[in-house]
């Protein structure tokens, strides 16, 4: 399995993209800074995008990938979310209000864009993955996925969370951790109620994890907060040490093998 971290950031600026992965070139988890990381002929390969939430930041570019298949190739796009989720998203960016309707662009029989809503806890096999959806703590509703390919190897992305994302880790089993830290300790409180993590409430979470699992997958972290970019690093830096854990900072353009 080869992933590829698109965007690691919490904002877009000049080199850091919003968070997007790529799974094997054609499999993306969230569509934040999706399209200005590939070019033409590397979209076209991507076939399906699921989506852990509605937040803009890990959304925004279906519309600029279901654009560039729309017009450019006519081929479909699957998207899976929790049905909540899918409303949001088809009300806000799909639904012809904002853009072209691409649940009827070309046509209402061959859309651009095909909705499929996901059941958190059910096992479903989308294009040759397991894919498991299991809720996480986030200030909406979330849910991170656990992708297992056919030679099993697996990675857990938890999307947005927070304190007590640790209730999840009891289902699941990756060898890939990718998660978010959106700031420094010192905002640990204002983290918390927007639904985020910094580094000492994950390394409480990663704790948990060993104690249920009795191991620790290699963790990337993305979701980075910009400015807090070196404070992070050395926080989440201090963490690895004190739980002996293989824990780095994603990047854009990021390839991990699996
Ligand atoms: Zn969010
Ligand atoms: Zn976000």
């Amino acid at each position: 399995m080869e992933v590829q971290i698109l965007g690691a950031h919490l904002a877009e600026v000049k080199g850091a993209r919003l968070t997007s992965i790529l799974i094997d070139n054609s499999l993306v988890v969230d569509a934040g800074g999706l399209t200005s990381a590939l070019s033409l002929p590397e979209q076209k390969k991507i076939e399906t995008v699921l989506l852990t939430h509605h937040h803009f930041d890990h959304t925004r570019d279906l519309v600029t990938l279901a654009a560039n298949n729309g017009y450019y190739w006519r081929k479909q796009l699957v998207v899976y979310a929790p049905r909540y989720t899918l409303d949001i998203v088809t009300e806000g960016l799909l639904s012809g209000k904002l853009y072209t309707n691409f649940l009827e662009y070309p046509s209402k029989e061959k859309p651009t864009v095909i909705l499929e809503a996901i059941e958190p806890y059910s096992r479903k096999t989308i294009v040759g993955y397991e894919v498991l959806a299991v809720p996480v703590k986030h200030s909406t509703p979330t849910v991170g996925y656990q992708i297992t390919s056919s030679d099993g190897k697996s990675l857990f992305y938890t999307g947005d969370t927070t304190v007590g994302v640790s209730e999840c880790w009891q289902h699941i089993s990756p060898e890939l951790l990718i998660t978010e830290v959106a700031g420094p300790d010192k905002y640990a409180d204002w983290l918390n109620k927007a639904g985020h993590l910094c580094p000492k409430f994950l390394k409480e979470e990663l704790i948990q994890f060993r104690r249920l699992n009795g191991y620790l997958p290699r963790v990337i972290i993305v979701h980075i907060g910009n400015p807090y970019e070196q404070e992070i690093k050395e926080e989440v830096a201090q963490v690895a040490r004190e739980l002996e854990a293989d824990i780095s900072l994603g990047y854009e353009d990021m390839k991990i093998t699996l």
